[in-house]
């Protein structure tokens, strides 16, 4: 059979992740319009979303103020003013004086009484709708009416059997399915609007629940899937251990022990432990990894550590090098930018286990790459690489004989996601937390200033550095152009020698060579350079303890976790670190609420709440991070009986009734269940 590309409104379809027809019959109404009574206009309030029928008694084209079409309807009761901002000739001409018709849209107050802005206008007389009149979650380009055609199509065509057996079904007081997905589809008119926005009505609830049940079981089977497959058991080994612990110059802290417990048992398991290493910035979980590292290898199975650029991918290389030369271990590097002769080198190292601890970027994926025992992946910042890229590294198992032997997996993340959330989107993934900062720290003091005292800031920055500190001076975010953004940090960068003189100042953005980064941060945690002008290329993971103050200019056009993120790189040694966050007025309301969080706290749980409070979970996450798609309809937080319902049954109905609960994953994660693994 011939392929034919996709249609235009295939196309707009997928965007709304709309493939095949169950998807459409699950696709469901955001809200209501009323188009089935006529309302009478004496009876008209504002905000009301009505319908009139009535005569035309006046309209005219007025061409003061601004060109535009305005009308009078008159019914029985009384008149309403119709105005259109932009129009075409033939509306004009439908609005005759004398014509009947009838006409819908949201009431309002005008300048002299109510009237509809752009009612929508059909012909008197034609039947009512018998159902209210659905309004579908859409995109840009497509039409209600065509969604709406499409989803009836489904409706007609698709199976709308039970997945829940009628005893289950009843047990638990939900609605037949089929029933719900009718009732919200098409609801009778008398049906309280309240109880279906709110998602409080029954049908709602049979809805949410199937959701939460489809999350659950596919949660399940992916976990029992992973402990069917084969990985290799890395036991602890007290020796190593005890040797890298002896070169630290600190004892771990309590939260890092617990963390530490948790991922050396699961390392020792025959399948392979999927976990991740929360920690907010500064919280120590580099030398965890480096812990995990040490007891792979000691199981003589390599082990490989990517990062998501550069400048942090080199920094654990410095910091892993020590401690992993002193116990007999080879590292390789490996990085995009490196020469080709090197990195066949490294190519050949990993291939015949010369090295066993393989450090780099996203060049780790690469086919070329072909790991000889990989034990370990070990994934910073997991929340800066796609899906797609954790999959590939994954993947990279060996076959041994018969079985398949695939990697253990620790992703680390310094953007704590709140618990209620995880829940709601983490794929198959244990979570330790490290809730504890080391000693010492006292928390960076935030001062926000008026961009008009970047002078004084200046002073400051200057006795900072007289006082033997270092500083960051983060430069304007340019999101619109990358040319500009480079050409912003250069004259940021000019300004600052001229300011400064006799300061030693360097600059770093995502442009340079990576040697000439590589060179330039280290001159920088060598001392040499005192001022560091940078973009968001330090953004994630840099560790400079002497560093102990940072400015961020325009902090207004930051995000939440960027602004944490970036303040995250000073307050990482003994010394009180501050952060200035200077800001151009006027502030936009949510500019004003980061500022604010940013200055009241420096707690990286409360700041994720916050954020995810000021923004919604789905671009809180975003679409890389979010390993499966959010939950659309179940809300975690105020469906909590459901989701103790959903997730009992997800255990007893893959026993008693394997075939509805492959039904239910069928109608509810028809080609999402990929993004579980990751
Ligand atoms: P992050 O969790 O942000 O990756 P790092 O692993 O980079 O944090 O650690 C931040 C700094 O804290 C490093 O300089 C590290 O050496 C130091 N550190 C880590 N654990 C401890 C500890 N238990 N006591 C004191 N300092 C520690
Ligand atoms: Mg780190």
């Amino acid at each position: 059979m011939k392929k034919t590309a996709p249609s235009k409104t295939d196309q707009l379809f997928r965007r709304l992740g709309l493939h095949t027809p169950p998807d459409f019959v699950v696709h469901l109404p955001l809200r209501y319009e009323d188009e089935t009574q006529i309302h009478r206009i004496a009876a008209l309030k504002v905000g009301q979303s009505a319908q009139v029928e009535g005569t035309i008694i006046a309209s005219d084209v007025q061409y003061r103020p601004r060109r535009r079409l305005t009308a009078v309807i008159e019914d029985a009761t009384g008149r309403l003013a119709l105005r259109w901002l932009h129009f075409y000739p033939n509306q004009q001409k439908q609005l005759q004086r004398g014509t009947h018709l009838r006409v819908r849209g949201e009431v309002r107050q005008g300048y002299n009484g109510l009237e509809i802005i752009h009612p929508r206008v059909t012909k008197s007389g034609t039947p009512l709708a018998k159902a209210l009149t659905p309004i579908y979650p859409s995109t840009q380009g497509l039409r209600q009416e065509v969604l709406r055609q499409a989803i009836a199509n489904a409706l007609q065509t698709s199976d709308l059997s039970d997945t829940l057996p009628p005893t289950i079904r009843q047990g638990l007081q939900l609605m037949p399915f089929a029933d719900a997905i009718r009732f919200l589809h098409n609801p009778p008119p008398q049906v309280v609007q309240e109880d279906l926005l709110e998602k409080a009505h029954p049908a709602w609830q049979r809805i949410k629940f199937d959701e939460l049940l489809a999350q659950q079981l596919a949660l399940a089977k992916a976990r029992a899937e992973r402990h069917r497959q084969n990985a290799f058991a890395l036991g602890a080994n007290t020796q190593l251990e005890r040797q890298l612990r002896q070169q630290l110059p600190f004892a771990l802290t309590q939260a890092q022990e617990r963390a530490w417990a948790e991922i050396r048992h699961d390392l020792a398991q025959a399948s392979p432990m999927h976990r991740l290493l929360q920690g907010d910035v500064g919280s120590g979980k580099t030398v965890i990894a480096a812990l995990a590292a040490a007891q792979a290898i000691a199981n003589d199975v390599q082990v490989a550590i990517m990062a998501p650029t550069e400048i942090l991918a080199e920094q654990h290389l410095e910091k892993m090098r020590p401690w992993f030369e002193a116990l007999g271990v080879n590292i390789a590097w490996l990085s995009g930018s490196q020469r080709t002769r090197e990195r066949e080198s490294s190519y050949a190292a990993i291939e015949n286990n010369e090295a066993q601890l393989i450090i780099g970027t996203q060049a780790l994926i690469q086919e070329k790459v072909n790991f000889k025992r990989l034990g370990l992946v070990i994934t910073d910042e997991q929340h800066r690489f796609g899906v797609g890229q954790r999959l590939a590294l994954s993947q990279k198992g060996q076959e041994t004989g018969q079985k398949t032997v695939l990697p253990h997996q620790l992703s680390m993340s310094a953007t704590p996601i709140p618990r209620t959330l995880a829940m709601s989107f983490l794929a198959d993934l244990d979570v330790s937390t490290i809730d504890e900062l080391p000693p010492g720290r006292s928390p960076v003091i935030t001062k926000l200033a008026n961009a008009e005292r970047r002078d004084e800031v200046v002073h400051y920055v200057h006795n900072e550095i007289r006082a033997g500190k270092q500083a960051y001076w983060v430069c304007p975010l340019v999101e619109e152009s990358e040319a500009l953004q480079l050409e912003t940090a250069v004259d940021t960068f000019e300004w600052l020698q001229q300011a400064l003189p006799n300061l030693n100042i360097g600059l770093v953005h995502g442009k340079l060579k990576s040697a000439e980064k590589a060179a330039t941060m280290e001159a920088f945690r060598s001392g040499a350079i005192q001022l560091l002008v940078a973009t968001t290329v330090i953004e994630v993971g840099v560790d400079v303890p002497n560093a102990t103050l940072m400015v961020i200019e325009h902090a207004e056009r930051f995000g939440l976790a960027q602004l944490h993120q970036l303040r995250g790189r000073v307050g990482r040694g003994g010394a009180q670190s501050y952060c200035v966050l200077l800001y151009q007025p006027p502030l936009s309301e949510i500019a004003q609420q980061r500022l604010k969080a940013m200055y009241e706290t420096t707690d990286g749980f409360e700041i994720a709440r916050r954020d995810l409070e000021q923004r919604g979970p789905g671009e809180f996450l975003g679409t890389r991070q979010s390993g499966l798609a959010l939950l659309r309809f179940a809300n975690i937080e105020t469906d909590q009986r459901l989701l103790e319902n959903a997730k009992q049954l997800a255990i007893d109905l893959p026993r008693q009734y394997p075939e509805a609960a492959n039904a239910h994953l069928r109608r509810w994660m028809a080609g999402k269940e990929a993004l579980l693994r990751s």
